[in-house]
């Protein structure tokens, strides 16, 4: 019930100015993002893989305006592709991109500018031995980002899309998605979305996941399923057994600090499990929308702020 009034005042200027001078050592905080520098990403990484995980990495940061805040985020990628190579971990470590970081939203050229500055993070994965997924922001982004997605998938394949089971059109753009070498990370969605393009209640959404899991997983695409729904983990362990898939064939994926007993119970089970780790100085959008999900955390919340 708090989660579209959270989002929408997540959107305040005033909400965001009191917030962001939280400092990231604030306990809420860290719970969700292990650092603000490339070093502290990485050793996070680092952790989570010797305990038999796997990770992706999120550069905080969306919506720029700034040509050169864009320019940046692709060099901080690029940093963190090197440093993950030179630590070993490229194996086990692959990174995710919001277009809207890289310059998307960019007025004029910005689709443009995004599919270069992906195209050079793509290079650089591929020369640390990794691959990126391509985040999905709010509905107003999805077009865009899988046209950017069909561009960039021409010289790098491996390139992973993610789509949201909140959206009503998600269940045909698995369809489209679900052809051999393509990985899809099925999500639930994390934006506030208006009632002519997704569902709103939780129920629906559910059911929509499942539908949405169903063609994955008897597709001939990797899925990736992104979740802490025990419901929907069962019920994707279920299909992939009924679609004779075999462990490495698929993976499960949570976020950095949900769930990590579940996290290590399902990897020990001999399923690949990824962690998604967000790092940076541009925590608050990724904050608020863990908050939305999870409001029982909205008194610890208040709490520090108060304390700071
Ligand atoms: P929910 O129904 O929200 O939660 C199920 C259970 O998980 C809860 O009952 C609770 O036990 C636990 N839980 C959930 N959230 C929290 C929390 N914040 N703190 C503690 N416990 C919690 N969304 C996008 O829109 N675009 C993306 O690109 C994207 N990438 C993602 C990548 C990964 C790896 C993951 C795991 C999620 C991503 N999301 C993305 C977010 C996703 O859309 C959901 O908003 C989020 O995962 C919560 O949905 P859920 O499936 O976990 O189910």
């Amino acid at each position: 019930m708090l989660r579209q009034p959270i989002l929408l005042l997540a959107k305040s200027d005033k909400v965001k100015n009191l917030v962001s001078t939280m400092p990231v050592s604030s306990g809420i905080v860290t719970s969700y993002v292990p650092g603000e520098t490339t070093g502290s990403a990485v050793d996070a990484s680092a952790g989570l893989i010797d305990d038999g995980l796997h990770v992706t990495l999120d550069f905080l940061g969306e919506d720029t305006l700034d040509r050169a805040q864009a320019d940046a985020t692709v060099a901080a990628y690029k940093e963190l592709l090197a440093e993950l190579a030179r630590r070993g971990l490229s194996g086990r470590a692959e990174v995710s991109v919001k277009l809207s970081a890289v310059g998307q939203a960019l007025p004029d050229e910005g689709e443009k500018v995004a599919l270069e500055n992906a195209r050079e993070i793509c290079r650089a994965a591929r020369n640390a031995g990794t691959t990126v997924t391509l985040d999905m922001e709010d509905h107003t982004t999805t077009d865009s980002t899988l046209e950017i997605l069909r561009n960039l998938r021409k010289d790098f394949p491996e390139t992973g899309a993610v789509l949201q089971a909140m959206l009503h059109r998600t269940e045909a753009d698995c369809r489209s998605l679900a052809y051999e070498g393509s990985r899809v990370r099925l999500c639930k969605g994390a934006y506030h979305e208006p009632e002519s393009v997704a569902f709103q209640d939780k129920v629906d959404i559910d059911k929509s996941y499942v539908r949405c899991l169903k063609v994955l997983l008897a597709g001939q695409g990797y899925p990736m399923i992104a979740s802490h729904d025990p419901r929907m983990i069962q019920i994707a362990s279920a299909l992939a057994s009924r679609h004779g898939r075999n462990h490495g064939t698929y993976e499960f994926q949570m976020l950095y600090g949900i769930r990590p007993e579940e996290q290590r119970r399902l990897a020990e089970a001999g399923e690949t499990v990824r962690v998604y780790i967000p790092y940076g100085q541009e925590w608050y959008g990724y904050l608020m929308r863990r908050l939305a999900e999870r409001p029982q955390n909205l008194t610890f919340f208040l709490r520090s702020l108060v304390s700071k």
